[in-house]
């Protein structure tokens, strides 16, 4: 007998990866001890700090901590060590891992990652539909993840996997 898919389920070909809690943790907690490479930064701005952890922007007075992320790890030709942002003080990872961040509609690429990852494919994200982006992206059988980075500064700020 042919079980049918809910919708709700179909509609979600994707699923939002952000920064997980320990790596934000532990950036707070060397932030803390003053290491020269986490800096402390207080927010002057409602659109220019986005944290990875939960997915927003950080909003003018709140401090968010700058460090490097290596989001490609060492050993491969697109290996990549940036600097990201988040909030300075514990936030709530973000959850609504079916759905496209609200925050990040605008200004930001995509990059199209096989399993060994080599970039395979990019793009500049349509605003009015990341969502059918991704699934473009993830047609490519050899398409093994997608991340998100700021179209200006390149700075990744998420990652995406197939449901
Ligand atoms: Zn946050």
């Amino acid at each position: 007998m042919k079980t049918l898919t809910p919708k709700a389920f179909a509609s979600s070909a994707f699923r939002i990866v952000p920064l997980p809690t320990e790596v934000a943790e532990e950036a707070r907690q060397v932030a803390d001890s003053g290491a020269p490479d986490h800096a402390v930064i207080k927010v002057d701005s409602a659109t220019g700090y986005p944290c990875r952890h939960c997915l927003r922007w950080a909003q003018p007075g709140e401090r968010v901590i700058l460090f490097p992320y290596t989001s490609i790890p060492p050993g491969h030709a697109y290996s990549e060590t940036g600097p990201i942002f988040v909030h300075a003080q514990p936030c709530e990872r973000y959850g609504a891992t079916g759905e496209y961040p609200p925050d990040f509609r605008n200004g930001r690429a995509f990059r199209a990652y096989d399993a060994d990852y080599n970039i395979i494919d990019a793009q500049i994200v349509n605003e009015n539909n990341p969502e059918a982006e991704i699934e473009k992206l993830f047609q490519n059988p050899k398409t093994e993840f997608v991340d998100a980075r700021s179209v200006t500064r390149g700075c990744f700020t998420f990652r995406i996997l197939r449901a």
